[in-house]
C-alpha cells in the first residue's frame, strides 16, 4: 500500500465537489471502502488523495416522490435493508443487498460504491434493472442522470470521470399487483459473489395473463442484461409450469446466444434456466413469496 496520502473527509456535498474539481485526477473516493481497501493493499490504487464521502448528509436519504424513489448513494446495505421505503417498495433489491457478503461487509458497504466498482457480479444491477435505474451524477456546477445499463460499460467499466460523484439513484415504484423475485447462484451461503443472478418483475390481468414481465440476468457477461425478446414472447400467456419451464429455457438459450458457447456452458445453461425459471414461479405461481 501507498505509505503516504492525502485523508480528506468532507462535511457536506458542496466541499467533495470542490475537492474533486481541483484534484479529481488523483484522488480515490471512499464510502465504505470494501472494493477500495482491495485494491489499495494490492497497489492497483496508488492515490495522492483519499476522499472519504461516508459523512455527506445529501447522500444519506431515501426520498419518495410521486412514482419513484431517490435513495442516497452512500447509505450502507444494512441501513437499506431495514429502511421501510426499501422493503415495501423494492423487495429484489432488498433481497439482492442481503447477499452481498457478510453482515460486516453489508454494515459499511454502499449501493454507489457497488455501482462505481461496476463488477458483472454485483447483486444490486438485476433488481436496479427492473426499476429502470436511473443514476445520479454530479460533479462542481453540473448534475447528470444516466440509465445504469448506459453507465455500466463492461466488467469494471463506467463512463464516470475522476471529478465526477454519484449522489443517488432514482427508482421507479412497480406498478399496483406487480410482484418481483431476486435469486443467485454463488460458491457458498455468505462471503460469495454470484456466479449467476437474476432478477424478475412481473404483474398478471384480471384474466390470468401475464401482462407486464421484466427479466434481468447479471454475472454471465461483462454487464447485466435485460432479456427483452423472451419478455414480449410471455406477455398475453397464462403463467402455468409448463410456459415458465420453457421461459426459463428460452432465456437460458438466449443468453449463450449472446455471450458465446464457452466451456462453462453446459454447467451454466441448466443453472441459469433453473434459476430463471425459480423467480418466475415466485412472481407468477407463488402466492406467498413478496
Ligand atoms: C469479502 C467481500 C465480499 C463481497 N461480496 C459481494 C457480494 O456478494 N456482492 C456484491 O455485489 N459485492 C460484493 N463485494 C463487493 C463490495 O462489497 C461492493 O461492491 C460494495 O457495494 C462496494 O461499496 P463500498 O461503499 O464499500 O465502495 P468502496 O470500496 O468505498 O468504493 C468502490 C469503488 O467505487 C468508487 N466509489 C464509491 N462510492 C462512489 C460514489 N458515490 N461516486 C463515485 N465513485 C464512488 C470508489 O472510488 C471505488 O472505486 C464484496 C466485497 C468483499 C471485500
Amino acid at each position: 500500500m501507498r505509505s503516504h496520502f492525502n485523508y480528506l473527509r468532507p462535511e457536506c456535498l458542496t466541499e467533495c465537489l470542490d475537492i474533486l474539481a481541483q484534484y479529481g485526477s488523483e484522488t480515490t473516493i471512499l464510502a465504505g471502502g470494501t472494493d477500495v481497501m482491495i485494491s489499495l493493499r494490492s497497489n492497483v490504487k496508488k492515490p495522492g488523495i483519499i476522499l472519504d464521502i461516508s459523512r455527506l448528509p445529501e447522500t444519506r436519504l431515501v426520498e419518495p416522490s410521486g412514482e419513484t424513489v431517490r435513495v442516497g448513494s452512500t447509505l450502507t446495505y444494512s441501513e437499506l435493508i431495514d429502511h421501510p421505503v426499501i422493503s415495501h417498495e423494492f423487495p429484489a433489491l432488498r433481497s439482492a443487498m442481503g447477499c452481498v457478503g457478510s453482515l460486516q461487509i453489508r454494515n459499511v458497504g454502499t449501493l454507489g460504491g457497488n455501482i462505481a466498482n461496476s463488477s458483472p457480479a454485483a447483486d444490486s444491477f438485476p433488481p436496479m434493472m427492473l426499476r429502470d435505474a436511473e443514476i445520479i451524477i454530479q460533479k462542481k456546477g453540473s448534475l447528470r442522470i444516466q440509465k445504469l445499463e448506459k453507465l455500466i460499460v463492461g466488467a469494471y467499466s463506467n463512463t464516470l470521470e475522476p471529478d465526477e460523484l454519484i449522489t443517488g439513484i432514482i427508482l421507479k415504484k412497480a406498478e399496483t399487483g406487480s410482484r418481483e423475485s431476486y435469486q443467485r447462484i454463488g460458491r457458498r451461503k455468505s462471503l460469495s459473489i454470484a456466479r449467476i443472478n437474476a432478477g424478475i418483475l412481473g404483474r398478471l390481468n384480471d384474466s390470468g395473463e401475464i401482462q407486464d414481465v421484466r427479466i434481468s440476468i447479471g454475472s454471465v457477461a461483462p454487464t447485466p442484461m435485460r432479456i427483452t425478446d423472451v419478455e414480449r414472447n410471455l406477455i398475453g400467456l397464462r403463467p402455468e409450469l409448463k410456459t415458465i419451464r420453457e421461459a426459463g429455457q428460452m432465456i437460458a438459450q438466449r443468453i449463450i446466444e449472446l455471450v458465446g458457447v464457452r466451456q462453462s456452458t453446459e454447467y451454466k445453461q441448466p443453472a441459469i434456466a433453473g434459476l430463471a425459471q425459480k423467480c418466475l414461479e415466485d412472481v407468477f405461481l407463488d402466492s406467498n413469496s413478496n
